[in-house]
This record gives structure tokens, sequence and C-alpha cells, in this order.
């Protein structure tokens, strides 16, 4: 059944038994072939803005009397090292995130001051498309939580929303008290959506839908690995719905501080 085994065959007395021992190497194989394919990915990704970057500063070189063309290429030269620093970025915080060992210290956040700083890191990409940023939802809802990765994967999900979505739209991110142990951040956007045959593969290292146009947005093609990652690690789960044309919904399910639920207003409290 495509299994794999290491069989060891040894002699037991003199009487002509063997011993047999089975040992089943199915899953350190698959571990090993995942590795593998990671390292050879990294090195994809690095060797081209490497290269790019080694390409242009040999051309500049020979440009130096033109300084029109020096300043093209010293801004693609820009551009590239862009990429190779969000790639190195993105490949450490996957790497504190995906091992086994839980996260150091995580102290209780607010949800409004993760969206906020997130949303304020999107804010330049959302202007420059005139995409409309919103955000909303439940005041005073607290996770336990490393602020910082929860802001980067918040903030991975709001620049893909803009990154995957036409001008002159909006992007809404709100949050939700699901019951009385959860909560929800949803980032809802009008964007180009995901076909229902690939949402199954979004969340792997370097799975893209279309290469071309996420290397277009600067897309490491690691964010939503880190989302997931990131969400597990704070006991919680990234789901997305999305409608090809119409845009994509992703949701940040996350377990909640017991905090005691807001009277609705003109309600009375208890005492
Ligand atoms: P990338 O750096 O390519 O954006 P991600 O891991 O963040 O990598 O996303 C993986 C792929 O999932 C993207 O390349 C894109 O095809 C798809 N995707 C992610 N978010 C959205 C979205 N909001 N709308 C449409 N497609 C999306």
């Amino acid at each position: 059944d495509g299994r794999w085994f290491a069989v060891r065959v040894a002699p037991l007395g003199s009487h002509g038994l063997v011993l047999v021992l089975a040992e089943d190497l199915t899953d350190m194989r698959r571990t090993e072939a995942i590795r593998r394919d990671f390292v050879a990915n990294v090195s994809h990704e690095l060797k081209t803005p490497v290269g790019a970057l080694s390409l242009l500063a040999e051309t500049v070189e020979g440009a130096a009397d033109d300084p029109d063309a020096v300043r093209r290429f010293a801004g693609r030269m820009q551009y590239e090292s862009v990429r190779l620093n969000n790639l190195v970025q993105d490949l450490m915080t996957l790497s504190r995130v995906q091992g086994d060992e839980p996260l150091p210290e995580l102290t209780p956040v607010t949800l409004e001051e993760v969206m906020a700083e997130a949303l304020e890191r999107c804010q330049i990409k959302a202007v420059a498309k005139d995409i409309q940023l919103a955000a909303g939802g439940e005041d005073g809802l607290r996770v336990r939580a490393d602020q910082e990765l929860l802001v980067t994967a918040l903030r991975n999900l709001v620049d893909n929303a803009v990154a995957y979505s036409p001008e002159h739209t909006r992007v809404v991110v709100s949050t939700r008290r699901c019951d009385e142990t959860h909560v929800e951040i949803n980032v809802t956007d009008q964007g180009i959506g995901i076909p229902e045959a690939e949402i199954e593969r979004i969340f792997e290292r370097f799975y893209r839908v279309d290469p071309a146009r996420s290397r277009q947005t600067g897309g490491t093609g690691l964010g939503l690995a880190i989302v997931k990652h990131v969400t597990s690690k704070h006991g919680g789960d990234v789901t997305v719905w999305s409608k090809e044309g119409h845009g994509s919904t992703f949701t940040i399910r996350l377990p909640l501080i017991d905090t005691p639920r807001r009277p609705a207003a003109g309600a009375t409290a208890f005492p």
C-alpha cells in the first residue's frame, strides 16, 4: 500500500532460526521528502532576487556615465532587495512558529490593538490602490498572544486582501465573539477570489494560485503558511470562504480570555 519498511534479519541460536525485525519508515521518508522539497523551494526563491541583484550591479557599473540609467537600475536593485528582505523575514518567522515548542511568552492583548497595528502597516498599499480599509467589532475582546506574531498574521491576511483585489474596493476587518470561549477575526475582500479546487492548498508553503501575480505583488508565498502556524500556536485555527470573481473571507478563530459579556444598550446588568 505504498508503505516503506526497513527489514533486519538476525540469526537466533544455532538451529537455523532467524529473527525478522521490520521498522516502518514511511513517515520518516515522507518527512525527509518534505524537508528536501522545502530546501529546494527556498533555494529557488532566493536565487531569483540574488541573481537579479548581481546582474543589476554589473549593469549599473557599465552605465556609470548615464545618470538616468543608474537611477533606473538603482530603483530595481532596491525592489529586489526588499523582496529578498521580505523572504528572509518570512522564513525566520516561519521557523519560529512551525516547530513543536510552545511560544515562550503569551500576554493578554486586546483585538483592537492587534487590528489597529496590522491595519496601520497595510495602509500605504491600500491607499495606493484606493482600497478602503474598514475595521469594526466588539470592544474589549482579549486573547492570550504573542502580540507581534498575531499582528504579523493579521497583516498577512490584510496584505493579501489588498493585493488580490481590484482598485476602488473595500476590505473589512471585523471581530466577533462566537461563543463564551472563542472569538473570530474576519478579513473580507471584494477581490478575485480563489478557485474551489485550490482552496485546500493555499496554506502550503510557497503554494500560489497564480505565481506570476503573487510575485508581481511582492508576495513570498509564505504568508498563509505563517498565518496557519501562528493561529495554531495560539490554540486557534484559520479558515477561508471564497467565491471566484466575488471575493474572500479569511477567519482567524482564537480562544478568548474570559471576559464578561457586555450588556446590550438599554439592558440592565445583573448586580
Ligand atoms: P503570496 O505571497 O503568494 O500572497 P500567501 O501564502 O499569502 O502567498 O497566499 C498563497 C496564495 O493564496 C496566493 O498566491 C494567492 O493565489 C492566494 N490568496 C491568498 N489570499 C488571497 C485573497 N484574499 N484573495 C485571492 N487569493 C488569495
